[in-house]
């Protein structure tokens, strides 16, 4: 398992941080974002989106549940906080885009459960106070 922890000081840092970091994605990662209401997991999906060239706005795909952004590889930004159950998320088709050959990005992965790919790169954002937020990623070595 690798690390890596950092803490920013703003929304812009965390943003730069999401980008360097969306460099190392390829085809078929799924990144799972976990942390509290309002810790930076959009921020953070805003700046890999960003990274991967994306120009239309990036924002909680709460309510819609997936948004696609049509680049290459296709980015798949998701977000779980209203599933209330894994058959839910299930019946969504969720598995297709996880086992899919986008990159996923995953709000509120927690909720996948036994859905949660062995194979994920964990980003959790925490709330440090004020504007200060430590992003832990945290990814397992391939083989
Ligand atoms: P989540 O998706 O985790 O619920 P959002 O990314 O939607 O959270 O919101 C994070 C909020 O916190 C935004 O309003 C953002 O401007 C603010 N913010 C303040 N400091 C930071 C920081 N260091 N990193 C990310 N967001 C920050
Ligand atoms: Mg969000």
């Amino acid at each position: 398992m690798m690390t890596i922890t950092v803490v920013t000081a703003g929304e812009r840092e965390t943003l730069d941080v999401a980008s360097s970091f969306a460099g190392s994605l390829v085809r078929g990662d799924v990144v799972a974002l976990t942390g509290d209401l309002g810790a930076g997991k959009t921020v953070f999906a805003r700046g890999v989106a960003r990274s991967f060239g994306v120009n239309e706005d990036v924002t909680s795909p709460t309510f819609t549940l997936i948004h696609e952004y049509p680049c290459s590889p296709p980015l798949y930004h998701m977000d779980m906080y209203r599933m209330e159950s894994i058959d839910e998320i299930r019946n969504i088709g969720v598995e297709d885009y996880l086992y899919g050959d986008g990159v996923c990005l995953v709000e509120w992965a927690e909720k996948l459960g036994e859905l949660y790919p062995a194979e994920a790169i964990h980003v959790h954002i925490k709330h440090l106070g004020g504007d200060r937020r430590e992003i832990t990623i945290e990814r397992s070595e391939k083989p």
